[in-house]
């Protein structure tokens, strides 16, 4: 079950070929989602409080 080629993410548990590739993909993602969530929360006051 060795594959020299392809590596298994430890977060996602996904095959990629380009596990460096992929872990920045990761983190850019994450900080994308992040700065929407954030712009979203900015944009819409809290209602309830
Ligand atoms: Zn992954």
């Amino acid at each position: 079950m060795e594959q020299a080629d392809r590596s298994t993410c430890p977060d996602c548990h996904a095959l990629v070929a380009d596990l460096e590739a992929h872990e920045r993909w990761h983190s850019r993602l994450v900080s994308d989602l992040a700065k929407a969530v954030e712009s979203e929360l900015k944009r819409r006051p809290a209602a309830a409080g």
